[in-house]
Parts: structure tokens; sequence; C-alpha cells
């Protein structure tokens, strides 16, 4: 199955990917960490994205776009996907969606995940990521709310909406719930 994973930094869209990544059987693909990754290779890629990073703004998608194609044409995403991070724009989720359309392919659910902000940024500042400063944490809050939350009513006919506070099993298990309901699992 093909799922996307939308929610402000700090959601936890990470845990939570990463576990039902294991229980779905697919890859978790994080735009971030494949941004990292690139930045720690000292990659041209990384060069051009790291003070993108560092101040929270988005990495062009003329930059992104390329990345997740190319990602995505590895054999292990081909029968599905839990995207973390990408689309973050409307631009995107519409580049996705041609890029899924070349092999017939389309898109499961949406799955939201929602928390208050004073607990995401807590959760952020407690975790001590090099952007994860009270500055920069904030200023990826006003981004995510601006340019990503539109995305929620461009998926609504596949969204699912899970509240992400609490112990992470339950989060879990509320987001397969609603994914099975969904018929996306
Ligand atoms: P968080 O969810 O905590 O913001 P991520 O690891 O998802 O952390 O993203 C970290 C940074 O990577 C973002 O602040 C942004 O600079 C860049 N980034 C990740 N995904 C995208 C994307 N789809 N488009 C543009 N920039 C992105």
């Amino acid at each position: 199955m093909r799922i996307v994973l939308i929610g402000p930094p700090g959601a936890g869209k990470g845990t939570q990917a990463a576990v039902l990544s294991e229980r779905l059987h697919v890859p978790h693909i994080s735009t971030g960490d494949l941004f990292r990754d690139h930045v720690t290779r000292r990659t041209p890629l990384g060069r051009d994205a790291q003070r993108y990073l560092d101040t929270g703004e988005l990495v062009p998608d003329t930059v992104t776009v390329g990345m997740v194609r190319e990602r995505l044409a590895r054999p292990d995403a081909r029968h599905g996907f839990l995207l973390d991070g990408f689309p973050r724009t409307v631009p995107q989720a519409r580049e996705l969606t041609t890029v899924l359309a070349a092999t017939g392919a389309t898109l499961d659910a949406v799955l939201e995940l929602t928390a208050p902000e004073d607990v995401v940024v807590q959760r952020l500042l407690s975790r001590g990521r090099p952007d994860d400063t009270e500055d920069v944490v904030r200023h990826r809050q006003r981004v995510y709310e601006s340019r990503t939350a539109p995305l929620l009513a461009h998926y609504a006919g596949i969204l699912v909406t899970v509240p992400a506070v609490g112990p992470v099993e339950d989060i879990t298990a509320r987001a397969l719930a609603g994914l099975t309901e969904a018929g996306a699992a």
C-alpha cells in the first residue's frame, strides 16, 4: 500500500512510520532523513539543502522532487511505501501524483497525525536535533501551517486523521484501525 504521513513537525511521524513500516511491510521513506544523509555524506545535493534545513525553510521543489522520484524508483518501493515528509506543498503533491501515475499507481491513504502546538514544540526541544532550536522549531510550525496544511483539503477524500497524543502503541493502534477502515491496510 502507498501511504503518505502528514502532521506538524513533532507530531511523531517518524516514530509511527518506523512501527507502521514493519507492520505493513513497506519501506519508510523520510525526506528529512534523506536530506540529512546527503548532508552527512557531503554530496552536492546535501550542500544545496543544508541552509534550508538549518533555518527550517523548505528545500526548493526542484531538489526535493528529484530526490523523491529517484527513491521511489528503487525496487523496494515499487509495491508500496510510507512517505514521511513528502509531499509538503500542493505542487509537491501534484508531482507525486504524476510520478505514481507513470506506473498506474495511486495513493491509498493520507494519515494525518494531530497534536497541539505546545506539545509538539516541547517534544522537539527535548529531542535536540541541530535544527531543533526554539526559533527554528517555531518557524517550522509556521511553514507547516502555511505550506503543508493546505494539503489536508487536497487529500480530503483519502484522509485518515489520528490524534497523536498518548502512548506510542495507542497511536499506532488508532492509525492501523483508521487505515483498515479506509481500506488501505
Ligand atoms: P520535521 O518534521 O521535524 O520538520 P523533517 O526531518 O521531516 O523534520 O524535515 C527537516 C527539514 O528537511 C525541513 O525543515 C526542510 O528543510 C527539509 N524537508 C524535508 N522534507 C521536505 C520537503 N518535502 N520539501 C522541502 N523540504 C523538506
